[in-house]
This record gives C-alpha cells, sequence and structure tokens, in this order.
C-alpha cells in the first residue's frame, strides 16, 4: 500500500469536486459566451461559481475573482499587472523575499531585466519574514510588496495580516501567493489587508489546471492572454468551466473542513515531526508554531535527498525533498539556502505533506520506514563515515 505524502506537489480529487464537475462536460457544455439557452446555462453557472468563491475568500465582490489557469498564472499576471501601474506612476521598486515559489521569483527576474528593481527580505533561520523588515525596505519608489502566505517547501506561515496593513498605510499593492494556505488555513483577503492573491485548485483537492486571481476593487489587471472578452477583457480564452465548477465545491469543502481538519492534521504533524527528530544529525526546517498543518521538513546530514526518496518510494512512501518543481536538476532548494542551511545539509532534504485523510497509522509507518531508509543510507555514505571519523564537522548537532 502506498502513502501519499506529497500534498504541497499536488492533492488527489475530492469526490465532492469530482462530482461537481461532471455535469458541465456533459449536460451543461455550452460556452458561457454564447448568447443561445445551452451557453446561458453555463454563464449562469460561472457567475455562481464567482459569487461563491468570492464569498469563501471573504472577497467583497465578485468581479474581483479572475479565473486563470492555477498559481503560476495568477502570479504572473498579479506580479506584471502591479509593475506595469507602478511604472505609469515612474516607480519600478519592488519588494519579496529569498524562497517565493519560481512562479514569483522568475516573474521579478524578468522585471529586473526590464529595469525594475528588487529587495529581496531575508527570511532568517525559521524561514519568516517581519513586517518591520517590510516596512524598512519601502521607498517611495516601491510599487508592490508580493510575499507568500505559507512556503510550499518548509511550511512557514508569515504574519500576512500585519504586512497587509504597512502596505495599506504606506499606499503600496500588496501581492500574495496564496497557494498553500487557502483551503488549509483561514484567509481573508479584506481581514488581512490582501490587494491581490493567487490560488491553485490542484492544492486543495481541486482540479489541475485552474486557479484563481483575486484583485481587489481599484487594482487594474492587465491581461497576459490577448484575445476574446472573457473574464472582462482581463484573461482571454474559453472559460474551463468543468474545473471552475470543480475547483469552486473543493474550496468550500476544504473551508468549510478547516475547524475539523486543521486540528487533526497539526496533531499529525507534531507526532510525525517528534519521531523524526528521533534521527541523529536532522533538523526541522521552518519555525515549529508559524506552520503549516500539514508540513514536516527535514534536512538529514549525511545523505542525498534523492536517495532516500527513492527507497522510500521503494518502501511505499510517497516524498519530495522540497519543491516538485526543482526536482530533476541538481542545484539545491534556494528555499533551503535562504534560511542558512549549507549546500551539503541542503541535499540531504525531506519534505512530507499530509492531507485530511492521512492516519496516524500512516504517520507510524512513515517514521518506521524513514528511520531505516535514513540508517541505510548512512552506512553506505563516505560522507557519514568521514563524519564519523571525525575528518569533517558535522553541521547539524
Ligand atoms: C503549486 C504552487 C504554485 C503553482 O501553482 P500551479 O497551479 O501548479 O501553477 C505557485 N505557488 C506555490 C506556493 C505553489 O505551491
Amino acid at each position: 500500500m502506498t502513502i501519499y505524502a506529497d500534498n504541497a506537489a499536488t492533492t488527489r480529487m475530492s469526490q465532492t469536486a469530482i462530482q461537481a464537475m461532471l455535469p458541465y462536460m456533459d449536460r451543461i457544455y455550452g460556452n458561457p459566451s454564447s448568447l443561445h439557452s445551452v451557453g446561458q446555462a453555463a454563464m449562469e453557472a460561472l457567475t455562481d461559481a464567482r459569487t461563491r468563491v468570492a464569498a469563501a475568500l471573504g472577497a467583497e465582490n465578485p468581479r474581483e475573482i479572475t479565473f486563470t489557469s492555477g498559481g503560476s498564472e495568477a502570479d504572473n499576471q498579479a506580479i506584471r499587472s502591479a509593475a506595469l501601474l507602478g511604472k505609469r506612476k515612474g516607480k519600478t521598486h519592488i519588494i519579496s523575499t529569498a524562497f517565493e515559489h519560481h512562479a514569483v521569483l522568475h516573474t521579478l527576474k524578468k522585471l529586473e531585466k526590464e529595469g525594475f528593481t528588487v529587495t529581496y527580505l531575508d527570511v532568517h533561520e525559521n524561514g519568516l519574514v517581519t513586517p518591520e523588515q517590510v516596512e524598512a525596505a519601502i521607498t517611495p519608489e516601491t510599487c508592490l510588496v508580493t510575499i507568500m502566505y505559507a512556503n510550499n517547501e518548509i511550511g512557514t506561515i508569515q504574519p500576512i495580516r500585519a504586512i497587509g496593513a504597512v502596505c495599506r498605510k504606506a499606499g503600496v499593492l500588496f501581492h500574495t501567493d496564496a497557494v498553500q494556505a487557502v483551503g488549509h488555513i483561514p484567509v481573508n483577503v479584506r481581514e488581512d489587508n490582501i490587494d491581490l492573491l493567487s490560488l491553485s485548485a490542484h492544492k486543495f483537492h481541486g482540479p489541475k489546471g485552474v486557479g484563481v486571481l483575486y484583485a481587489k476593487r481599484g487594482v487594474i489587471l492587465s491581461s497576459l492572454i490577448e484575445g476574446g472578452a472573457q473574464e472582462r477583457g482581463k484573461r482571454a480564452g474559453t472559460e474551463n468551466l468543468p474545473g471552475i465548477m470543480g475547483m469552486t465545491a473543493a474550496l468550500e469543502e476544504a473551508v468549510a473542513e478547516l475547524p475539523e481538519t486543521m486540528p487533526k492534521m497539526t496533531a499529525l504533524r507534531d507526532r510525525l515531526i517528534e519521531g523524526l527528530r528521533e534521527i541523529p544529525h536532522g533538523a526541522v526546517n521552518g519555525d515549529l508554531e508559524h506552520r503549516l498543518p500539514g508540513n514536516v521538513s527535514f534536512c538529514f546530514e549525511g545523505i542525498e535527498g534523492e536517495s532516500l526518496l527513492l527507497l522510500l518510494d521503494d518502501a511505499g512512501v510517497c516524498a519530495s525533498s522540497g519543491s516538485a518543481c526543482t526536482s530533476g536538476s541538481l542545484d539545491p532548494s534556494h528555499v533551503l539556502l535562504a534560511i542558512g542551511r549549507p549546500h551539503e545539509v541542503a541535499h540531504g532534504s525531506l519534505r512530507l505533506t499530509l492531507d485530511r485523510d492521512t492516519s496516524a497509522e500512516d504517520v507510524e509507518t512513515i517514521i518506521r520506514v524513514t528511520k531505516d531508509v535514513v540508517a541505510r543510507l548512512r552506512a553506505m555514505s563516505p560522507v557519514w563515515r568521514d563524519l564519523m571519523a571525525g575528518k569533517r564537522n558535522f553541521v547539524i548537532a
């Protein structure tokens, strides 16, 4: 039997989400832009979904919701739009952090080539930025602050509401990549002082290839995709109605279940951390308190993350070394480097991300299997031999 502990990469679709999609592949298959009755039935569903998504996020108006192809597109569009608005006013400075998702970082890198300057805030050893850091970095040229709600590798949750307040006070737009947060912890765009927010359905048991860009009223989006007038002219292309309906159902379900799933997953997470801490020369990555309910992230000295994953998979545990997007590359994770892990330690990383169906028994199995696999790998490792012989110093005590 396989234990899937890679829910930060993607999740299994919930039955609720699947059932919510089916009618829109079959009975209600119209194009929402068509004027006839078949099209108008689709338009009605689309309007309903927009209203429900707005409510689930605490948005004031459904017009603030733009459907996209996922988190990456929403991040790109949010940042590009804010940058363009800034440039028109002669403001070309952006503030972010060193450990954002690549959808954010790579967009920022492109903007730097186009003449913008970006300040990447230090996220410290605990993987957190402070509102004071943001406040100190804002200049009269700043047009945007973009800081992720929760980190996809180490699970740390930023003080978003306080950062949002700092931005409001300074009159600077605030975007947050909330892809790992929405459906996992309470998120409310109004209470959290958010101007732009990205989310992705497949991270909360919805379908892949669909997401949302929330843009507060008055924040004008510019389109990445030109064509028809869908999404109020800000995102051309026939709407992915089955995906949107599945996402809406998954979002409502995840949000409604938070009071139940958060404490349950937090307890399992803490037990898993406790169990893995018995492995010598290992350390948890990221703050233990300000942390997603399902995220466990470790570095173990003297092993290779890739080999660890392969052996875990053989033993029936699906895990990750960090981000799914960087696996396959030999570079250590930029997130682990950002929290100060040296290269050789960052290579020995393990991310286990639970979901609402993970059982206490699964967690015990993961602990047992991981201890065994780490011990086996170390027994074969020349680096471990040198560490034990005192020819190299341990970085993790
Ligand atoms: C998965 C993820 C994304 C990308 O979302 P897609 O829908 O896969 O494009 C962006 N940001 C974070 C933090 C993520 O975890």
